[in-house]
């Protein structure tokens, strides 16, 4: 087992119970959570079922009233405490978050950080929901609209962002009067406890804040399609995105769904070839290549496909695998086994068609005693062949020779994703031509990362519907309502 919690400076961080509605549930079973570095068991966590998940929605819809009718200034003093904390415990934090995911101990805590910030940037914004007056064309009657909380949300959300996908979802929520119930990947559960434990310090009113940990498809249902849920907020794979939002379709319920992606990385001849190199390098190989804005299909033209192979291939070798814990790794192991056999699936299907291993390009689960997959570079894919159609989710990048802009946008769009995408090249013409040429959410040009918390996040197409970020977040979870006032005049 590995001892997670003699490395904590705050152990009570570490819970393993289901928190519902203030307090901590066992259930009546438990699950193990795993090291993916080393496969040893960290901890086992509650697996509340779909009764837990029923108390929990009853907590949250009991607690609305009250979170709703509660100063939006006070709600802000809350969440923003819970931001202080976060960010007081971030070491911790980030050490439960390294052992459960695999991510290399400083990325961890830089994802603390970063969801963090979505948290501060919600508290304040919990001040700013505003409404309009508006001009009616009625004789004595004045029109306006005022923006109010949805109601009980329910968060899914992944592994491969414990802390930040949690944050990000619930802190807009929350801030704007939205009693939450999160359910979070069975991979990683011990983030989701450590961040309720803070929100609990934070001051929450009971049953506000809920985490829900056990076996989706018991708990999932309840989440979708209980009565007292208005909304259904998503991170995960398109697949499950599609069926969650079916489920919520029998009772006509909001959603804000963050689903897969194939992200196109896209080097144009004039671009400047070492920071081309130097983005892909630090956006394909976070969090192992496991994001669903990780360049996917790496698009170069030819004049300057020799350069920039060489030039990666380079930083390629250098990228340092192994322990998250061990200083200066750069690439912890993928979630667990299974991840390294469909990565190889993927690479070994490529290179039966004819694409060449530039560097890496094997498991390295024998060596490393655990789910480690290589940092890999391949060319001469085909571009219709799996590893170029589907989500990688592995530190392997494929580069792809294309011709001209045409040719460029037309791939870059021949995907049913549309989440990030990213441009190098100095043309301002360019810039323009094909950012609005490609249906993509988001695209970082000359930026290998898109996501702040001023900012939307989110995709077109089946990468999802809605946005997290930015003030479009509160938005998410308030409804619109207008109201007419008539027979003012005398
Ligand atoms: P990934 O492929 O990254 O694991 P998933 O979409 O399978 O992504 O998982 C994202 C989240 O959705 C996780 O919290 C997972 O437990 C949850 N989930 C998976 N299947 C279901 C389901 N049938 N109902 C509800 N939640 C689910």
């Amino acid at each position: 087992m590995s001892d997670l919690k003699s490395r904590l400076k705050d152990p009570s961080l570490l819970r393993t119970d289901s928190f519902i509605n203030g307090g901590w549930e066992k259930g009546a079973s438990r699950f193990d959570v795993n090291n993916p570095a080393n496969r040893t068991k960290v901890a086992d966590v509650a697996d509340v079922g779909a009764a837990g998940a029923k108390q929990a929605v009853k907590a949250a819809a009991a607690a609305n009233l009250e979170w709703r009718r509660t100063s939006p200034f006070e709600r802000a003093r809350i969440v923003k405490r819970w931001h202080d904390l976060i960010m007081e415990h971030q070491d911790d934090l980030g050490v439960i978050l390294a052992m459960e995911m695999g991510k290399p101990l400083a990325e961890a805590k830089g994802e603390v950080a970063y969801g963090a910030g979505f948290v501060e940037w919600a508290a304040e914004e919990a001040k700013r929901v505003h409404g309009e007056t508006i001009a009616v064309p009625f004789p004595g009657a004045r029109g306006w609209t005022i923006r109010q909380p949805v109601g009980v949300v329910s968060c899914i959300t992944p592994w491969n962002f414990p802390s930040a996908m949690i944050t990000r979802k619930c802190s807009p929520a929350l801030a704007v009067g939205c009693p939450i119930v999160i359910k979070p990947a069975a991979e990683t559960p011990l983030s989701a406890l450590a961040l309720a434990e803070l929100a609990a310090r934070a001051g929450f009113p009971k049953g506000v804040f809920n985490v829900v940990t056990g076996e989706a498809k018991h708990i999932g249902p309840v989440l979708t399609q209980s009565d007292e849920v208005a909304m259904i907020g998503f991170t995960g794979s398109t697949q499950v995105g599609a069926l969650l939002m079916e489920q919520a379709a029998k009772g006509i319920k909001r959603v804000a769904l963050e689903l897969g992606g194939n992200a196109p990385f896209i080097v144009m001849d004039d671009a400047d070839v070492e920071k081309a190199a130097d983005g892909l390098i630090q956006g394909k190989f976070r969090a192992g290549g496991q994001t669903c804005v990780s360049p996917n299909r790496v698009f170069v033209q030819e004049a300057i496909m020799a350069d920039l192979t060489e030039a990666l291939a380079e930083r390629v070798k250098k990228v340092k695998i192994g322990d998250p814990f061990e200083e200066g790794v750069q690439v912890g192991p993928l979630i667990h086994d299974k991840a390294v056999e469909r990565v190889s699936e993927l690479v070994s299907a490529a290179t039966a068609k004819g694409a060449k291993v530039v560097a890496g390009g094997k498991s390295l689960a024998k060596e490393l005693g655990g789910s480690f997959y290589a940092p890999t570079l391949i060319t001469g894919a085909d571009i219709s062949s799996s590893i170029a159609v589907n989500e990688i989710f592995g530190p392997v990048a494929s580069l792809y020779p294309v011709k001209d802009e045409a040719e460029i946008i037309k791939l870059a769009n021949a995907t049913p994703y549309g989440l990030a995408a990213y441009l190098y090249t100095r043309d301002a013409g360019r810039v323009h031509r094909i950012t609005e040429g490609v249906d993509f959410g988001m695209i970082g040009v000359n930026a290998p990362m898109v996501g702040s918390p001023a900012t939307p996040f989110g995709g077109m197409k089946q990468s999802g519907i809605g946005r997290e970020g930015g003030k479009w977040a509160a938005e998410e979870f308030t409804e619109l309502k207008f109201v007419l006032l008539s027979g003012i005049d005398e």
